[in-house]
Protein backbone atom coordinates (compact mmCIF):
# COMPACT_ATOMS: atom_id res chain seq x y z
CA UNK A 1 0.00 0.00 0.00
CA UNK A 2 2.85 2.15 1.18
CA UNK A 3 5.05 3.14 -2.23
CA UNK A 4 7.66 5.31 -3.44
CA UNK A 5 8.16 8.39 -1.93
CA UNK A 6 5.94 7.88 1.05
CA UNK A 7 2.57 8.14 -0.87
CA UNK A 8 -0.39 5.83 -0.42
CA UNK A 9 -2.13 4.11 -3.33
CA UNK A 10 -5.89 4.33 -3.20
CA UNK A 11 -7.40 0.67 -3.53
CA UNK A 12 -10.20 1.73 -5.53
CA UNK A 13 -8.47 3.84 -8.63
CA UNK A 14 -5.23 2.96 -8.00
CA UNK A 15 -3.63 6.60 -7.86
CA UNK A 16 -1.22 7.97 -5.30
CA UNK A 17 -1.72 10.01 -2.42
CA UNK A 18 0.05 11.70 0.61
CA UNK A 19 -3.17 11.01 2.75
CA UNK A 20 -6.22 9.13 1.35
CA UNK A 21 -8.88 9.79 2.99
CA UNK A 22 -10.22 13.30 1.94
CA UNK A 23 -9.77 11.49 -1.76
CA UNK A 24 -11.69 8.42 -0.82
CA UNK A 25 -14.51 11.17 0.06
CA UNK A 26 -14.35 13.51 -2.36
CA UNK A 27 -13.98 11.50 -5.49
CA UNK A 28 -15.17 8.10 -4.70
CA UNK A 29 -18.16 9.32 -2.04
CA UNK A 30 -17.86 6.92 0.57
CA UNK A 31 -16.32 7.67 4.26
CA UNK A 32 -13.01 6.88 5.55
CA UNK A 33 -13.89 4.04 7.54
CA UNK A 34 -16.58 2.18 4.70
CA UNK A 35 -13.51 2.85 2.97
CA UNK A 36 -11.35 0.61 5.51
CA UNK A 37 -14.04 -1.76 6.75
CA UNK A 38 -14.63 -3.06 2.62
CA UNK A 39 -10.65 -3.19 2.22
CA UNK A 40 -9.95 -5.14 5.40
CA UNK A 41 -7.93 -1.90 7.07
CA UNK A 42 -8.04 -1.03 10.55
CA UNK A 43 -11.11 1.54 10.69
CA UNK A 44 -9.28 2.94 14.42
CA UNK A 45 -6.49 3.85 12.58
CA UNK A 46 -5.62 6.56 9.91
CA UNK A 47 -3.26 5.85 6.94
CA UNK A 48 -0.17 7.88 6.88
CA UNK A 49 2.85 7.30 6.26
CA UNK A 50 5.35 7.47 8.84
CA UNK A 51 6.96 10.79 7.96
CA UNK A 52 3.96 12.71 7.08
CA UNK A 53 2.55 10.83 10.02
CA UNK A 54 5.28 12.23 12.63
CA UNK A 55 5.09 15.71 10.67
CA UNK A 56 1.16 15.95 12.12
CA UNK A 57 2.46 14.37 15.11
CA UNK A 58 4.46 17.25 15.67
CA UNK A 59 2.14 20.15 14.61
CA UNK A 60 -0.01 19.05 16.93
CA UNK A 61 2.00 19.06 19.85
CA UNK A 62 3.06 22.57 18.75
CA UNK A 63 -0.59 23.56 18.40
CA UNK A 64 -1.26 22.40 21.75
CA UNK A 65 -3.85 19.66 20.12
CA UNK A 66 -2.71 16.96 22.55
CA UNK A 67 -3.89 18.70 25.62
CA UNK A 68 -6.94 20.06 23.89
CA UNK A 69 -8.16 16.71 23.03
CA UNK A 70 -7.62 15.05 26.24
CA UNK A 71 -9.85 17.96 27.95
CA UNK A 72 -12.77 17.77 24.94
CA UNK A 73 -12.58 13.91 25.05
CA UNK A 74 -13.22 13.12 28.78
CA UNK A 75 -17.55 13.56 28.14
CA UNK A 76 -17.38 10.60 25.28
CA UNK A 77 -15.21 7.96 26.89
CA UNK A 78 -16.16 4.85 27.05
CA UNK A 79 -16.62 3.21 30.43
CA UNK A 80 -15.73 -0.15 31.69
CA UNK A 81 -18.46 -2.14 30.82
CA UNK A 82 -20.48 0.73 29.18
CA UNK A 83 -22.96 -0.88 26.64
CA UNK A 84 -22.34 -0.52 22.90
CA UNK A 85 -17.95 -1.39 23.02
CA UNK A 86 -17.10 -3.68 20.38
CA UNK A 87 -20.34 -3.54 18.22
CA UNK A 88 -18.81 -2.80 15.35
CA UNK A 89 -16.90 -5.03 12.32
CA UNK A 90 -13.25 -5.66 13.30
CA UNK A 91 -10.64 -6.57 10.06
CA UNK A 92 -8.21 -8.50 10.72
CA UNK A 93 -5.50 -5.75 11.15
CA UNK A 94 -8.03 -4.29 14.02
CA UNK A 95 -7.34 -7.62 15.54
CA UNK A 96 -4.13 -7.98 15.26
CA UNK A 97 -3.58 -4.96 17.08
CA UNK A 98 -6.15 -4.81 19.86
CA UNK A 99 -3.90 -8.65 20.20
CA UNK A 100 -0.70 -6.74 20.57
CA UNK A 101 -1.80 -4.04 22.92
CA UNK A 102 -3.49 -6.76 25.13
CA UNK A 103 -0.23 -8.73 25.11
CA UNK A 104 1.49 -5.39 25.80
CA UNK A 105 -0.86 -4.63 28.68
CA UNK A 106 -0.40 -8.09 30.22
CA UNK A 107 3.50 -7.62 30.04
CA UNK A 108 3.66 -4.02 31.68
CA UNK A 109 0.52 -5.54 33.68
CA UNK A 110 -1.18 -2.03 33.50
CA UNK A 111 -2.42 0.63 31.58
CA UNK A 112 -0.50 0.85 28.04
ZN1 LIG B 1 -9.29 6.63 -5.62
Amino acid sequence: MYGIDNLIQCQICGKWFRQVGSHIFMTHGITAREYREAYGFDVKKGQLPADYKELKHDQAIENGMDTRLQKAGIKTRFKKGQKGLGLYHRSPQTMTRLKNMHQLFKKKGGAV
